[in-house]
């Protein structure tokens, strides 16, 4: 064994990488949720050869002060909150202040933006070196441009496991969907080697938005699908969304989607909460399909469980269970089919 040393910066982020960047398509879920954080109202994603080569996403949000540039790119540096008080209320997506020191320590990151008063933009670009980031003048409208090339170039490690362009893409995608259901008045363009996947104008009305879900979900979804939207005066929560109909069943549970606060979730409390909605209607080993969005008190839910933020925990855990449970059996029950009919797929 040697003597303790202190990592250097650039090693403790690579070390912190390997916890929020797995490939290409979490880099895409940080940059887009700093893109919402910031206000923007529309975003535009182009992709290479699966996110491996290059990852290019612009917005027209607040965009960040000249000073303020190479402080994004550090670790534990953030606008979002200043003290505890804060973590326990908050709304932002992001909140770590890792995100970017992260990516840039296993890429070439350029990061340009211009905030509304300022006259021109400022760039920093880094290549995996410790955090020292020179600003530069740079072209640009207000908002902001990540550019992320060569995803782990400087670390072989992981570049081994990622899969194929394809499967890249893939997972790159889904987190796309996801966030482009979180938030339908928000714009989303993604591109893949130049061609254009998706092109979502902002969703406003409740036809646009079911236009969104059947493009990015399924059309049979949406046509089978009822819409629920309760909202419990004494505790202040609203449940919104989409549940299928007991005879649009999956085989497998890979269209359910729960937004709590705009942040999509996975979280057993909601799972079975759901589960039993669907319980008696649904064919043994079915799955439900429902696209649903809760609101409630940002203290009533703790988000820094996990760095990646996929789960939640909830203070009234019972409260939050019935609420669901409740509000979607009435919709469900109220349709349940006639017994022996066949379950689609
Ligand atoms: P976090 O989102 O947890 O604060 P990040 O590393 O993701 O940490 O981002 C660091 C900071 O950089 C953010 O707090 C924000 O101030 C700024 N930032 C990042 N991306 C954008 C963007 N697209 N528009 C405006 N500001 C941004
Ligand atoms: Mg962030």
């Amino acid at each position: 064994m040697s003597r303790i040393h202190l990592l250097t910066p650039r090693l403790a982020n690579q070390i912190a990488a390997g916890e929020v960047v797995e490939r290409p398509a979490s880099v895409v879920k940080e940059i887009l949720e700093n893109s919402l954080d910031a206000g923007a109202g529309r975003i535009e994603l182009d992709i290479e050869q699966g996110g491996v080569k290059l990852i290019r996403l612009r917005d027209d949000g607040q965009g960040i002060e000249k000073d303020d540039l190479p402080l994004a790119l550090s670790r534990h540096a953030t606008s979002k909150i200043l003290n505890l008080d804060d973590l326990e209320a908050v709304e932002s997506l992001g909140f770590r202040g890792e995100a970017l020191a992260s990516i840039s320590s296993v890429s070439r990151l350029t990061l340009t933006s211009r905030t509304a008063d300022q006259e021109a933009g400022w760039q920093v670009q880094t290549e995996g070196r410790d955090m020292v980031a020179e600003v530069s003048p740079a072209a640009h409208p207000q908002g902001s441009t990540v550019e992320v090339r060569d995803l782990f170039f400087n670390t072989p490690a992981r570049r081994k496991f990622l899969k194929t362009e394809k499967t890249e893409f893939k997972h790159l995608e889904e987190v796309v969907k996801r966030l482009a259901l979180s938030r339908f008045d928000v714009g989303f363009t993604l591109r893949h080697n130049q061609k254009v996947i998706h092109q979502l104008r902002p969703a406003i009305s409740e036809t646009e938005q079911e236009r969104r879900i059947s493009t990015l979900l399924s059309p049979a979804f949406i046509e089978n699908a009822m819409k629920v939207d309760v909202s419990a005066e004494a505790s202040g929560l609203r449940l919104w969304g989409w549940v299928a109909l007991p005879t649009f069943s999956r085989s497998q549970a890979d269209l359910q989607y729960f937004f709590v606060n705009g942040r999509i979730i996975r979280d057993k409390v909601v799972a079975h909460a759901l589960r039993q909605a669907y319980q008696d209607v649904l064919y043994h080993g079915r799955h439900p399909a429902y696209v649903l969005y809760m609101e409630l008190d940002p203290k009533l839910v703790d988000v820094n469980v996990h760095p990646t933020k996929h789960e939640v925990r909830f203070r009234e855990t019972r409260l939050v269970h019935d609420f669901i449970f409740r509000t979607t059996h009435r919709v469900i029950a109220d349709i349940r089919p006639e017994q022996g009919s066949e379950p689609a797929i």
